[in-house]
């Protein structure tokens, strides 16, 4: 058991939380219990995964997709109300990174990605490394679209929707996980001949066409379910606390 302070100030402080301009607040969320003894993490603080952390008795729920959007309706009442007076009712804390957890050199949803797909990082486009959000890199020996669809699918556990763009090898591939489909051409204008993100839009398979440059996406839900399990595992490594990941099945 551990002061929930204390956890939250670790995360904040690893994860770089206040160098981030955002769409939602990072960090404490929603607070509950002072001593957190159970730490859940998911993707997305859905009901779904609200009902598991009051289930297990977790203290503290660990998301990439908290709450509080920007643009988001301000008033608590349906769906809104019934998360928040789950969390309130339990006394469940619900801590969350988004872009702080996209961008994370090595526990980052970025950095996770590579990894399990065995991409060798060179840099990131967009900015330094920690706060850039799309990172190019190679496939070791290179690989044709199929085959990194391929891969893909493997190791995500999901079939990508691919968008065949570059008919030879591809040796350098750009990636960012979520909904960066509109990161195609930067990634392309790069030097990637493939580009991995989560979701599609209808313009993206025009783009991808028309620069020469292939697309998969990987799914926005499968692509971001490391990097919060990896912060889990951190905690965990680190405090006395126990920690679970919990993933709700989502297509999109
Ligand atoms: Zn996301």
């Amino acid at each position: 058991m551990i002061s929930r302070d204390v956890l939250v100030e670790a995360c904040d402080k690893e994860l770089q939380a206040e160098r981030f301009k955002d769409y939602t607040v990072n960090g404490l969320q929603v607070a509950g219990a002072d001593r957190v003894a159970r730490v859940m993490s998911g993707v997305t603080a859905s009901q779904a995964l609200l009902d598991e952390a009051v289930a297990w008795q977790a203290d503290l729920l660990l998301v990439h997709h908290g709450y509080f959007w920007k643009n988001e309706p301000v008033a608590i009442t349906g769906m809104k109300r019934r998360r928040l007076a789950t969390l309130l009712a339990h006394d469940i804390n619900l801590l969350a990174y988004h872009l702080p957890l996209d961008a994370h050199p090595t526990l980052g949803n970025n950095a996770q990605l590579a990894h399990r797909l065995g991409f060798e990082f060179e840099r990131s486009i967009d900015g330094e490394l920690g706060s850039g959000l799309l990172w190019l890199g190679a496939c070791p020996g290179g690989t044709k679209t199929n085959e990194l669809a391929i891969l893909v699918n493997e190791k995500l556990g999901r079939k990508p929707m691919v968008i065949d763009g570059h008919d030879g090898l591809i040796e350098r591939v750009a990636w960012c996980t979520g909904g960066a489909q509109d990161m195609i051409a930067a990634a392309a204008d790069a030097g990637a001949q493939a580009f991995i993100s989560g979701e599609i839009s209808e313009r993206t398979t025009h783009q991808a066409r028309e620069m020469g440059i292939s697309y998969i996406a990987a799914g926005h839900h499968a692509t971001e379910r490391y990097g919060v399990q990896a912060l889990g595992a951190w905690l965990a490594e680190r405090f006395d606390i126990e920690h679970r990941f919990v993933d709700i099945d989502n297509p999109a």
